[in-house]
């Protein structure tokens, strides 16, 4: 029987574990336990068509325009037109969507023109969906090793002068060998100080593949997003409170959005995070205030139990009092470059989820995509695998944003490199390679990384870091070659968008 091995148990992990469970001998690796990942924190809910009045068409537009000119069609027509059906699964598997009056009840999100966000727990859509994949995995045949962290591949040559991925070595210099190897890691929210991603996001499956010579692609676009809560942890403060109203106030309790756009804190998010970022500066890093204290304490808590009680575990009484809120790194749009069933540059290594970079989100995901896209794409990679392979969906030729030719990335340290902390690398990734960015001020950075020697890995903190750095290097490099703003990537002396640079990046480590 043919092995497989996970890595990562978000919902793209988990989903192709279930998926292979039947057919194949799986294992599945974990960082942290089966509960840590982006996944287990999710909040406002999975976008599917499931009305009469949706439709797959109108699902696709606004994915696309959100996907700032630079979405795959054909990634995301395959996301839509097989999202009801990966929904269909996660109900069959346990996950239990909100109701009213014995219907799914539907929400409707900023840029998505019809209401299509499916929610469980209110804003604990993510637990929902973790919990009930972690019981369907518990009472499956797939082996589970938890603390099990990966730290890099192994790619064997083959007799005809290729070569495959067969498996991962960890931690212990132990090598877990299998058939396939599929990686489920998540994002990178690590990179940066503020951030919504739990510790377990620190890039490692991007770095893995860099150092194993695969092509990542599109790793200059980052989405932050403008309210998490300025405390430990940066909680998400969802979109949702300011759309039931919620204002943003300097630091003298005027509102600075009113100045900036004409849908104030309701401008697209890249927009609303950078204009926080501006106030902040000028307010010597002091945080914005979110006010919604004329939303009612009563109101807050029934609407948004989570953020409610995180918000008074932080010892904030958000119905009474204006709460401090910044800009955090959020969701990575790039990543492993796949194609539409998440296979990678490298034979036998698969890439799904938001480590993967597969073209669906273009420069800017929209909302609540990125959970659909786990279950999707979680089941694609499986129904890959069978022999034969499923036909092409579509052809190439359709795809509606050109790959670049991947080019090569200098990562390597500089020879006098020296020691460093994971806050200095975070703090030197917000100023310089944050929201706001410049070819100067990149240059800068990529100088200073380059002067940071890569630590030599002895635990799982100094895999992480050793992963940050060069995950750091990647994103910096790749943002500096990008001289246009485009979504998730925003160049003050390169502020247009440019038609001619409506392109994928690749590049591969040199
Ligand atoms: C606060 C928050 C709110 C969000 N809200 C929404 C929302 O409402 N809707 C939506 O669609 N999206 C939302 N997102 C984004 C979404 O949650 C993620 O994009 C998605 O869950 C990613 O799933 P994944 O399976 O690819 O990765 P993850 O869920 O992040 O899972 C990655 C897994 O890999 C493991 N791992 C990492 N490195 C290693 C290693 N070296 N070895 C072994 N294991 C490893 C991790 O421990 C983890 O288990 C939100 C994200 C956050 C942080």
């Amino acid at each position: 029987m043919k092995s497989i091995l996970v890595v990562g148990s978000g919902v793209a992990g988990m989903t192709a574990a279930l998926e292979a469970a039947e057919h194949y001998d799986v294992t599945l690796l974990t960082k942290s336990d089966l509960s840590q990942s982006n996944t287990r924190y999710a909040q406002g809910g999975i976008a599917v068509v499931t009305t009469e009045g949706d439709s797959v068409e109108s699902h696709v537009a606004d994915t696309l325009l959100a996907g700032a000119g630079l979405s795959d069609q054909d990634a995301v027509q395959l996301l839509c037109e097989e999202g009801p059906a990966a929904f269909d699964e996660l109900i069959d598997r346990g996950v239990k969507f909100d109701q009213v009056d014995g219907h799914l009840a539907h929400g409707l999100e900023a840029a998505h023109s019809h209401a299509r966000i499916l929610h469980a727990g209110g804003d604990a859509t993510g637990a929902g969906i973790a919990y009930a994949l972690i019981d369907q995995v518990r009472a499956s045949k797939v082996s589970v090793r938890e603390s099990t962290a990966a730290v890099d591949l192994v790619i064997e040559d083959l007799p005809d002068g290729g070569h495959r991925a067969v498996g991962v070595t960890l931690l212990n210099g132990e090598v877990v060998r299998a058939d396939v190897v599929i990686l489920a890691t998540g994002g990178a929210g690590q990179l940066f100080p503020y951030t919504t991603n739990p510790e377990v996001a620190t890039g490692d499956g991007v770095a893995m593949a860099l150092r194993a010579g695969a092509v990542v692609s599109d790793l200059e676009f980052y989405q932050f997003h403008p309210t998490s809560l300025d405390a430990p942890d940066n909680f998400l403060i969802s979109e949702a409170v300011r759309g039931e109203g919620a204002v943003l106030i300097d630091r003298e309790g005027k509102r600075f959005m009113l100045d900036i756009h004409p849908d104030a804190e309701l401008a697209p998010r890249d927009v609303v995070a950078r204009a926080i970022a501006v106030q902040m500066a000028k307010q010597s890093g002091v945080p914005v205030r979110l006010d919604c204290t004329h939303l009612g304490a009563d109101f807050l808590a029934k609407r948004f139990p989570n953020i409610d009680a995180a918000c008074r575990a932080q010892g904030f009484d958000w119905g009474n009092e204006p709460i401090p809120v910044t800009p955090a790194a959020h969701y990575w749009m790039g990543g492993i470059r796949a194609d539409e069933w998440g296979r990678t540059s490298i034979p036998g290594l698969y890439a799904v989820g938001e480590v993967a970079c597969n073209g669906l989100h273009g420069a800017n995901r929209l909302a609540s995509n990125s959970l659909l896209e786990g279950a999707v794409y979680g089941t694609r990679c499986i129904a890959a695998l069978a022999d034969p392979p499923p036909p092409e969906h579509r052809d190439a030729e359709d795809c509606g944003a050109d790959w670049a030719q991947p080019f090569a990335l200098d990562l390597a340290d500089h020879a006098d490199a020296d020691n460093f902390t994971r806050d200095d690398l975070q703090r030197l990734m917000w100023e310089f390679a944050g929201l706001t960015r410049t070819g100067d001020r990149m240059l800068a950075a990529s100088r200073r990384l380059a002067a940071f020697s890569t630590p030599r890995v002895t635990d799982a903190k100094s895999a992480e870091d050793a992963n940050l750095l060069i995950v750091s290097r990647a994103v910096v490099e790749m943002a500096l070659a990008r001289e246009e703003s485009r979504g998730g990537h925003y160049r003050s002396d390169f502020p247009a968008t440019l038609p001619a640079q409506a392109h994928h990046s690749s590049a591969v480590q040199k």
